[in-house]
C-alpha cells in the first residue's frame, strides 16, 4: 500500500512578538486570525493560526511567538521559504501594500513564474506568486477583496542540508511527482490546488539555526486516521522514526525528521477548527483543550494580552 499526500496541510515558524505577529499577518497580510491557542508542549506561549476563512488544510500558517525566543537563522534543515497564491492581476497591489508598511519586496523568477519575495519584521522569509489554482478567498479585511486577497500556500522551497535524500523522501515516501529542474531547483508536485509545489535546490545547504523568523516544521496532509496510521507504518518502513500519534485538538500528528534535517509532520484534515468554536466566532477567544482548562486562570495571567485590530 502506497499513500501519497495531497500537499501542504500547515507550515508552523517560530517568532518572538505575538502583537506584531497578529498585525502582520492578520492587518497586512489580510490572512483570518483562525485560532488562538497555547504550544500544547509550553502552555506558557500563545499558539497562533492563520488561514483562509475556515483555515482549510493548505492555508494555515501558524506560529509560536514567545518573546524570550533566541533569533533563529535560515538555512539548512528548515523550510526556507513560505509561498503564498495571490490572483492573478494582484502582484501590483500586493508591492504597494507591503512598500506603504515600509517592507521591502524583490522580485524573483522561478519556473517561468514571478515571486515577490520579503521577510516579516523577525526575519521570516516568504513570497506570493499569481497563479490560476485555488479558490478565490471569501475573508476581505482592511481593503483586501477577493480581487486581490491570498488564497493559501502555494507551497514551499525546502532548504535541506542533504538535497539528495530530501528528493528521495519527497518521491519515495510521500509520493510527490518531480515536474521539472530551472536554474538550480528541482520541483515536486502533489495533487490538491493549494500546496502543491515544492521546490528544492539542488545543493546542501548549511544547517540553519531554529529560532524567531525561523520554520519549526511542515505538515503534510492525511485524509484521515486511518490513512495516518498507515503513513505512520511506511514511514518506518522507509527507515525513518515516526513520533505515536498526537492530538492537536484540530488535528492528530506525527512527526519524523528526515535526513536532510527537516522537520516533516502528517496531520489529518478532521476535525478542523469549528471543532471548539462556531466558524464566525473562529480565533475570537483563548482556547484550551480540556487538560488545560483547570489551569486557565495561571496561564491566562501568564500570557501577554493580545488584539487583533484587523476584525
Ligand atoms: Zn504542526
Amino acid at each position: 500500500m502506497f499513500n501519497r499526500t495531497s500537499g501542504i496541510h500547515h507550515i508552523t515558524a517560530f517568532a518572538r512578538h505575538p502583537q506584531e505577529n497578529v498585525d502582520f499577518y492578520a492587518g497586512v497580510l489580510g490572512l483570518r486570525l483562525i485560532k488562538k491557542t497555547v504550544n500544547f508542549d509550553a502552555p506558557h506561549v500563545y499558539h497562533l493560526y492563520f488561514g483562509d476563512e475556515a483555515g482549510s488544510p493548505g492555508t494555515i500558517l501558524t506560529f509560536f511567538p514567545w518573546s524570550e525566543a533566541r533569533q533563529g537563522r535560515v538555512g539548512g534543515g528548515q523550510v526556507g521559504i513560505t509561498t503564498f497564491v495571490i490572483p492573478p492581476g494582484s502582484i501590483g497591489f500586493w508591492e504597494q501594500r507591503l512598500a506603504s508598511r515600509s517592507v521591502v519586496t524583490n522580485r524573483s523568477i522561478r519556473f517561468g513564474e514571478t515571486y515577490v519575495q520579503f521577510t516579516d519584521s523577525e526575519g521570516l522569509r516568504m513570497e506570493l506568486v499569481e497563479r490560476e489554482e485555488g479558490p478565490t478567498s471569501t475573508w476581505e479585511v482592511d481593503g483586501i477583496t477577493a480581487d486581490y486577497a491570498i488564497k493559501g500556500f502555494g507551497g514551499a522551497v525546502l532548504f535541506s542540508t542533504k538535497h539528495a535524500d530530501t528528493i528521495d523522501v519527497l518521491e519515495r515516501v510521500l509520493g510527490l511527482v518531480k515536474v521539472g529542474e530551472d536554474a538550480g531547483y528541482v520541483r515536486f508536485q502533489a495533487t490538491a490546488e493549494l500546496g502543491n509545489l515544492i521546490d528544492v535546490p539542488l545543493e546542501d545547504m548549511h544547517h540553519g539555526s531554529g529560532g524567531a523568523g525561523t520554520v519549526h516544521h511542515i505538515a503534510w496532509r492525511t485524509r484521515d486516521d486511518d490513512e495516518q496510521l498507515e503513513w505512520r507504518e511506511s514511514v518506518a518502513r522507509s527507515g525513518y522514526a515516526p513520533t505515536e500519534v498526537k492530538d492537536r485538538q484540530y488535528f492528530k500528528a506525527i512527526y519524523f525528521r528526515e535526513s536532510g534535517g527537516i522537520l516533516f509532520e502528517i496531520a489529518t484534515d478532521p476535525p478542523g477548527f469549528a471543532r471548539d468554536e462556531e466558524p464566525e466566532e473562529l480565533g475570537h477567544k483563548l482556547m484550551l483543550p480540556e487538560w488545560y482548562e483547570p489551569n486557565r486562570a495561571e496561564i491566562e495571567a501568564i500570557l501577554p494580552p493580545l488584539k487583533n485590530n484587523a476584525k
